[in-house]
């Protein structure tokens, strides 16, 4: 009995839509996986449309979002299951962040298109209306146009936070976000806080998230290796958090395959219960 607690649709920057999406996680009760959490980044968009296909293919649902927040000046990503969706002070900040990445986004082409034959147009056809914009949209028409031949090939160049078209967008702190989530309802969960590469928090900001109200740490995740794991690990224990697992699917759009990491009934059993929102539990 088990869960995929992180995986985004194009109502962010993954590649299937939320039915598609929860279509292709139902097809994978047979090996194992009972239930999903979508966690679009900055947004509830997918809620909706994810739940009717739970419910009509017989799959476990757990509303859920991927807050971004940034810390000093490194990202950090949230997760908030199951709060409110209406409007708190949760929401107006993700929508904050999304304005934001717009601009920023819009502001990155203009800049790559002095080396690139893309423009805002081309960028935009990648994006599907209403979705939070993300670098991984500009990689797919960059991708498009033949410079490169994947996401990771992009973010491996132009696209990385050092490189000279790169700029940053509002996120607002960790820590006072954790008390946003709780305050909407939430259940904040730190998504891969001691990742190399992207979205690693840190351990003295997970200290301070935990002192904030933090439920829980995703330990089980590509990015951590067993070092990672087991530090967080001794942090869960010491700080009595919620351990999770999960794959962080984008669909095509990177490596991670659905279910190649999970999260245990009793843990989202524990979710539920600190929500404003219900589990949809298929059995
Ligand atoms: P942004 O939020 O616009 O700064 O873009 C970061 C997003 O890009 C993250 O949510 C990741 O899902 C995605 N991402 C980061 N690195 C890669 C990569 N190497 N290949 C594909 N997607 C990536
Ligand atoms: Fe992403
Ligand atoms: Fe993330
Ligand atoms: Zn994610």
């Amino acid at each position: 009995m088990s869960f995929d607690l992180h995986t985004h649709s194009t109502c962010s920057d993954g590649t299937q839509s939320p039915a598609e999406l929860v279509a292709e996680a139902a097809g994978l009760r047979p090996a194992g996986l009972t239930g999903l959490a979508l966690t679009d980044h900055d947004t509830t968009a997918g809620w909706e449309s994810a739940l009717a296909t739970a419910r009509r293919l017989g799959i476990s649902f757990v509303r859920g979002t991927e807050v971004s927040c940034e810390a000093g000046r490194r990202t950090v990503h949230l997760l908030s299951y199951l709060h409110r969706p209406g409007d708190t002070p949760l929401a107006r900040e993700l929508e904050r962040s999304q304005t934001s990445r717009l601009g920023r986004a819009e502001r990155m082409v203009r800049r790559l298109a002095q080396d690139y034959p893309i423009s805002w147009k081309q960028v935009l056809d990648h994006v599907r209306p209403g979705a939070t914009v993300g670098r991984p949209h500009i990689a797919d028409a960059l991708v498009a146009t033949g410079a490169f031949r994947h996401r990771d090939e992009v973010f491996a160049g132009p696209l990385g936070v050092r490189s000279k078209y790169y700029v940053p967008y509002y996120a607002p702190d960790p820590v006072r976000m954790v008390g946003l989530v709780r305050e909407a309802g939430g259940v904040p969960v730190l998504a891969h806080g001691l990742a190399r590469h992207h979205g690693g928090a840190g351990l003295d900001w997970i200290e301070e998230m935990a002192d904030a109200g933090l439920a829980g740490v995703e330990v089980y995740h590509r990015e951590h290796g067993p070092a990672e794991v087991s530090v967080l690990l001794d942090l869960a224990r010491r700080r009595d958090l919620l351990v999770t697992g999960a794959s962080d699917y984008h669909g095509t759009g990177k490596q991670n395959r659905m279910g190649e990491n999970l999260t245990e009934r009793d843990v989202v059993e524990r979710i539920a219960e600190q929500g404003a929102t219900e589990v949809y539990w298929a059995n």
